[in-house]
């Protein structure tokens, strides 16, 4: 996994009595293919114009038997399959050299079966020897003929284009087609007797549509995904392997075809060339946006070709010299697809489910693990159980009893309750925060930051100074100066005890140093956007703002009230 891979290209030559050995040769390695044209077999040639090349490939079939092609050309790639990596194998070539025979093969003949059922077998073949492992199989069968899409599997009587078009659907899993069947097969008989439906299907379309079948691209899809039978695994691996068979790949102007043929024509070289497009612009690491919904194939295949994918290409040719100048740019296909490199990587997924089966024994596992600790230091009766109510109002009145000073100290017991500690203190707070304001409220009127008026009024009267802090009372003993956020706490002296409560009080402290004006109880008088003044004692103050705007319609309470003062806002705190 990581690394970079070459895209495999062959090239198998069909068989011919009527070879042109004058004209192509092959490498002592069987990795090479020299093809050398004669100056007067071209015509049209003019003197400076190429007549040799030499391509080098990955493998040159030739007089190859169907069991070396799948040996050289497919087996790895089906074998890796069932590791997790994506696959394509697809045969290119020029109608008649020997696509279908490559893939498919002689149905009436078994030894002359081609890379389809044999990669069934083989598919079937691991499964058994992988009893570690379930996986399941399921198959599809894709045509794409003139840039729609027909279900050769489907369980419908075959009558061209489905009813609903299927279309390509893409997700974060990849790119299925929408309507398109796909089977599960649980044994070999079952794929091979699909595999044998779709190629009657192939045969019977290519009547009933007057088409021929090799004007169409087959995709038959072998879709995999393996779960590992022991329970702890809670990865699993899905894959697919895309068998293709191409169009021909002939130029249109050799078949010098009109009306429907030009049609087909047209649309097998579009898809061709978006094909190659796609496949070199995957290679190039600097491309970020590779075409591939410029047609059907290339979209379909959008998860499976290059990029992350084992990827082999199977090019076709004639070795007769009429042929030649198809081979010729069959091979030259060829050789641009093999500079093309992918980097297979396997498609591994998690299962939701035996993750949680595997964490919930993990978690058993680890009480059990603690309950013995706890024995083993004595510490018995310790519950690691999430706290209940009536638990969590027990911790809220010790923190209340300690902020009060009833109580000395809280006992750590263990990290839950430590966090619900921590937790009621805030409840705590924040419910004596709302207490104070409240009684600030009923003590003082509440001006809006922004009520121009009404602080221009304030600070006619001599209770604010320019930068819109307050002025304290001539007595100075209600409030002081300055203006903080609400959220300061000063006030109670926390008793410092090495016990978690230090933290708090020694933050609080901190906290209430940072105040504008300190020694004094109550110094501070700002809640958020508003600011307080008396609004009780000065008359003057009062009249004037009730010109301005509405008062408060809480009736102050004195502020020598001697059960507010026993209770000072600081001591709330
Ligand atoms: P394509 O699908 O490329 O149009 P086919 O696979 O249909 O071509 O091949 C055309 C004919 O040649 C078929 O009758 C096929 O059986 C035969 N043929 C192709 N390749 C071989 C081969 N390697 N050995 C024997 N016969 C072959
Ligand atoms: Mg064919």
């Amino acid at each position: 996994m990581g690394t970079r891979k070459k895209v495999q290209a062959f090239v198998r030559v069909k068989p011919t009595d009527d070879f042109a050995h004058e004209m192509i040769t092959y490498g002592g390695d069987n990795k090479s293919i020299d093809i050398h044209l004669k100056k007067d077999t071209r015509r049209g040639a003019v003197n400076n114009q190429q007549t040799d090349w030499s391509f080098k490939l990955d493998g040159v079939l030739h007089d190859a038997s169907q069991d070396l092609v799948y040996e050289t050309v497919a087996k790895d790639a089906v074998s890796q399959a069932l590791d997790g990596y994506n696959g394509t194998i697809m045969c290119y070539g020029q109608t008649g050299a020997g696509k279908t025979y490559t893939m498919t093969g002689a149905t009436e003949n078994y030894k002359h079966r081609g890379i389809l059922p044999r990669a069934l077998q083989q598919v079937f073949r691991m499964i058994e020897e992988r009893p570690t492992h379930a996986i399941t199989v399921r198959v599809s069968y894709l045509e794409i003929y003139n840039e729609n899409l027909f279900d050769l599997l489907s369980t419908l009587p075959y009558v061209g284009p489905s009813v609903t078009p299927m279309t390509i659907v893409e997700n974060p899993q990849g790119v299925f087609i929408k309507g398109l069947s796909v089977h599960l097969t649980s044994q070999e008989e079952d794929a091979f007797s699909l595999l044998f439906e779709g190629e009657t299907n192939r045969i019977i379309a290519s009547h009933t549509m007057n088409k021929n079948s090799s004007r169409s691209h087959c995709i038959f899809t072998i879709y995999m995904e393996a779960h590992s039978r022991t329970l702890s695994d809670e990865k699993y691996i899905t894959s697919k392997i895309n068998l293709v068979d191409l169009a021909g790949s002939e130029r249109l102007g050799k078949t010098g075809s009109e009306g429907r043929v030009l049609k087909e024509a047209t649309y097998i070289n579009k898809s061709l060339s978006f094909l190659e497009q796609a496949i070199i612009a995957l290679g190039d690491q600097k491309r970020d946006h590779i075409p591939f919904r410029q047609c059907k194939l290339t979209h379909a295949l959008k998860d499976s070709l290059g990029g992350n994918c084992n990827m082999v290409l199977v090019t076709n040719i004639y070795g007769e010299a009429a042929q030649l100048e198809e081979t010729l740019s069959s091979l030259k296909f060829a050789s641009r697809m093999k500079l093309v490199t992918t980097e297979p990587a396997i498609n591994e997924k998690y299962d939701a489910e035996r993750m949680v089966k595997n964490l919930e024994k993990e978690l058993a596992l680890l009480k059990q693990e603690l309950a013995i600790h706890d024995s083993l230091s004595n510490r018995t009766l310790v519950n690691y159980d999430p706290m209940d109510e009536i638990q969590i109002a027990e911790i809220n009145s010790q923190v209340r009893r300690y902020l009060e000073g009833t109580l000395d100290e809280i006992d750590i017991i263990n990290l839950r309750q430590i966090q619900e500690v921590f937790n009621q203190f805030r409840v705590v707070l924040s419910q004596q925060e709302q207490e104070v304001e409240s009684a600030l409220r009923r003590k003082y009127t509440l001006i809006d930051k922004n009520d121009f008026a009404t602080i221009s009024a304030v600070q006619k009267a001599g209770l604010m100074d320019a930068e819109g802090h307050l002025v304290g009372e001539p007595d100075g003993q209600s409030f002081g100066l300055g203006v903080a956020p609400f959220s300061i706490k000063p006030g109670k002296k926390l008793r410092s005890k090495k016990t978690l409560k230090d933290q708090f009080s020694s933050s609080a402290r901190k906290e209430g140093a940072s105040s504008p004006v300190s020694g004094k109880d109550l110094d501070v008088v700002s809640i958020s956007k508003t600011q307080l003044i008396p609004s009780s004692r000065d008359g003057d103050v009062k009249d004037m703002l009730s010109r301005d705007r509405e008062t408060s319609s809480i009736e102050p309470l004195p502020s020598d009230s001697p059960k507010e003062d026993s209770r000072p806002l600081s001591t709330v705190i």
